[in-house]
């Protein structure tokens, strides 16, 4: 018998399609994955020989747990020169990803029978961290129209004695929208009135478009900071998945708290890595907008091919690198002798036949949808979207 905690979490649905995906390919079919979730672009070669050198010179012992000085240095002047917040360097912490991070402050903050409200469409490790320690999961809907924003008044309806913490994702994954000012200081204002945490994920914020810009919760005042743990990381931003370098920023007794578990964990995450990610923060920082503007020509086409095919539309994302396309008008409908009924019908339909992976959006908690990742060549978008429109044409 396995332990109750983990029987209350499923498997990740992103992973399983893409081990499906995998298989077919292994087995030889020719499949289009739209349902990568890191960059496509690979390591810049500055970071890469940061780590060479690191491994050259010796450094590949035990560091402290929560990161070497000179990383958390390097993290504050980022958040100080991008961000507008200042940390000191107790009060910030170095995990193995920003995932890491996100597990640490759920074990460092709640107890069994903690709310903690997370708006839906979510990334998926969110409520399976929260479960896994022993907390309750609380959704609150976000709505299309409101760029899937969380409203200040449907918050307040899910806030009860028992919420300790709101987790906040933007850009989004999988939306790929952001929040404006005013959106987060009347959560902020909230969080304030009710005293909960917000923990804000904004493992995105390098990657926004059309001169979005972003705005670091915990920069909206004093007050606020005292109750925000920031998380951020690398992976995104440098094309860094593999290299396990995540962080969160916030008071230092939660900290503290975070690198007392990560103590008993994992310890520090890879020395060699830790060095790579200085020079990722220090180095020249050119890499990211060449992506960017790779993934934004990616991001206009496949957005327009998206809203071009009947049963689909698209709202345009403001960062990362999905579309988030709403596919109710395909449902309910029968595609070479297969009905096709929600959101994972459509996926295993479009993954056998068609041979394109993508996840569907009830794994985000948001039926009606699909997630597409464009972190593929602009060859593969192509190709993927002409086997979209011939799969789903000629439905009955
Ligand atoms: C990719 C991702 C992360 C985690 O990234 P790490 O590789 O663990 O640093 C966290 N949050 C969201 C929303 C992500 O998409």
């Amino acid at each position: 018998m396995l332990s109750d905690r983990v029987s209350a979490i499923k498997p990740s649905p992103t992973l399983a399609m893409n081990t499906r995906a995998k298989e077919m390919k292994a087995s030889g079919v020719d499949v289009i994955s739209f349902g990568v979730g890191e960059p496509d672009f690979d390591t810049p070669e500055n970071i890469k020989e940061a780590a060479i050198k690191a491994i050259r010179d010796g450094f590949t012992k035990y560091t402290p747990v929560d990161g070497i000085p000179p990383l958390k240095e390097a993290i504050a002047d980022k958040l100080r020169a991008d961000n507008s917040v200042e940390y000191r360097p107790e009060e910030i912490i170095v995990s193995c990803g920003a995932k890491h991070s996100l597990y640490n402050i759920a074990q460092a903050l709640f107890n069994r029978g903690d709310e903690v409200i997370i708006p839906a469409p979510y990334w998926v490790s969110y409520p399976a961290q929260v479960l896994l320690n022993d907390a309750k999961p609380v959704f609150v809907e976000t709505h299309e129209e409101d760029s899937f924003m969380l409203r200040p008044e449907e918050l307040e309806k899910h806030i009860t004695g028992r919420t300790r913490a709101l987790i906040l994702n933007y850009p989004s994954n999988p939306t790929g929208l952001t929040y404006n000012r005013a959106a987060l200081e009347a959560i902020a204002g909230l969080a304030l009135r009710h005293d909960f945490y917000i923990i804000s994920d904004e493992i995105y914020e390098k990657i926004l478009y059309d001169g979005a810009g972003h705005i670091c919760f915990p920069s909206l005042g004093a007050d606020i900071r005292q109750k925000t743990i920031l998380v951020n990381g690398l992976s995104k931003s440098h094309a860094m998945t593999g290299w396990r370098i995540g962080y969160a920023a916030g008071p230092s007794g939660i900290i503290k708290a975070m690198s007392k578990i990560q103590g008993q964990s994992t310890s520090n995450p890879s020395s060699i890595s830790q060095a790579a990610a200085v020079e990722a923060l220090r180095g020249p920082q050119d890499f990211i907008s060449g992506m960017v503007s790779e993934f934004d020509k990616r991001r206009r086409y496949i957005i327009d091919e998206l809203n071009s095919i009947e049963g689909i539309s698209c709202i345009v994302p403001d960062g990362a690198f999905y579309a988030f396309p709403g596919i109710t008008g395909l449902l309910g409908k029968t595609y070479n002798g297969r009905k096709v009924d929600d959101s994972s019908g459509l996926s295993l339909y479009l993954l056998e036949e068609a041979h394109i992976a993508l996840v569907p959006g009830i794994a985000f908690g948001a039926e009606g949808y699909i997630r597409m990742s464009y972190a593929t060549s602009m060859d593969n978008i192509r190709e993927g979207i002409k086997r979209l429109k011939t799969a789903v044409a000629g439905a009955e």
